[in-house]
């Protein structure tokens, strides 16, 4: 008869009694109280820094992924969409979908409330049927017509982050191409 947290501190026993150099923690602390969240992610914080453990935190609340996270890769509908250092991705999001999880996190400053926040409109799609090219393209306020028909490539859009997302492809070209004229325009 144990409670949550309980629960939670016998599987983090039992993973770490084998002293793995790697632990995948997928959504530790979601079915928990927010005073029992966290005194887990803080045993967690000690076994990660203690036991020089690699974690792989899997989880929707951002905020709590702060705890632990060096670098975040945020995913859409089963895809890739940002990866890079997580204060970086957090402060600065390139993906739309990544700007648009980042505005949904909930903001406990009252001066805030009645800011507009920019979340992308609908629901993720059917994962058994979803959308060609992007995944994201029938809820993305940038979508162009590549996004509907061709799948993006990842690219490293600033150095250590990278996107997958046709803006930031066009950018390099465009990029590029500029790079080529004025090449050409020096020779
Ligand atoms: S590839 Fe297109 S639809 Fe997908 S996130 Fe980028 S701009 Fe939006």
């Amino acid at each position: 008869m144990l409670s949550g947290g309980q629960r939670q501190r016998v599987a983090i026993a039992r993973a770490i009694i084998t002293n793995p150099d790697f632990i995948v923690a997928d959504e530790p602390v979601s079915m928990l109280d927010a005073s029992i969240r966290v005194e887990i992610l803080t045993i967690l914080k000690e076994i990660q820094q203690r036991h020089k453990m690699a974690f792989m935190y899997i989880t929707h609340d951002i905020s709590t992924a702060k705890y632990f996270s060096d670098y975040i890769l945020i995913m859409y509908a089963g895809q890739f969409a940002e990866y890079g250092p997580f204060r970086d991705v957090v402060k600065n999001p390139l993906h739309p979908y990544a700007q648009s999880l980042i505005e949904a996190i909930p903001d406990p400053d009252p001066s805030n409330r009645l800011r507009e926040r920019k979340v992308a409109p609908g629901e993720p799609p059917n994962l058994a049927n979803p959308p060609p090219g992007c995944r994201f393209h029938p809820r993305c306020p940038f979508a162009m017509d590549i996004c509907k028909k061709q799948e993006p490539p990842v690219v490293e859009a600033r150095p250590g982050v990278f996107v997958k997302c046709w803006l930031y492809v066009k950018k390099m070209i465009n990029l590029k191409e500029i790079q080529t004229q004025s090449i050409l325009t020096l020779t």
